[in-house]
């Protein structure tokens, strides 16, 4: 999707370190942490937000993603957190679980 910023970042027309990949999803540290250890989870394909989920099978394999990701990072202790919708402070038009551990 043009002028996303999470789809630049896959297609590395936006440098960043991809921290986690697998054939659904992909991680990166967020670039304004809200905790010591802040990571979004972000899903290859462009989907806007969880109101345009139909299968979900892809949060399952993200959730799974988490949990790798978690012991990768040796993540013990941990919050998730998806902001749908503008008014409800999603700025990303591309879903993403948020990962807060401090
Ligand atoms: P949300 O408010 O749920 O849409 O969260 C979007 C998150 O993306 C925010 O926490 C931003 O700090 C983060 N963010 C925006 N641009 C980048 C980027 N280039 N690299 C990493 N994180 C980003
Ligand atoms: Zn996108």
């Amino acid at each position: 999707m043009e002028n996303c910023i999470f789809c630049k970042i896959l297609n590395k027309e936006i440098p960043s370190k991809i921290i986690y990949e697998d054939e659904t999803c992909f991680a990166i540290n967020d670039i304004n942490p809200k905790a010591k250890k802040h990571i979004l989870v972000i899903p290859k394909k462009h989907i806007e937000s969880l109101n345009e989920v139909d299968d979900f099978d892809l949060i399952k394999k993200m959730f799974e993603a988490i949990k790798k990701i978690n012991k990768q990072e040796n993540i013990t202790h941990f919050r998730t957190q998806i902001n749908t919708g503008k008014l409800a402070g999603q700025e990303v038009m591309h879903l993403h679980i948020h990962i807060l551990s401090n």
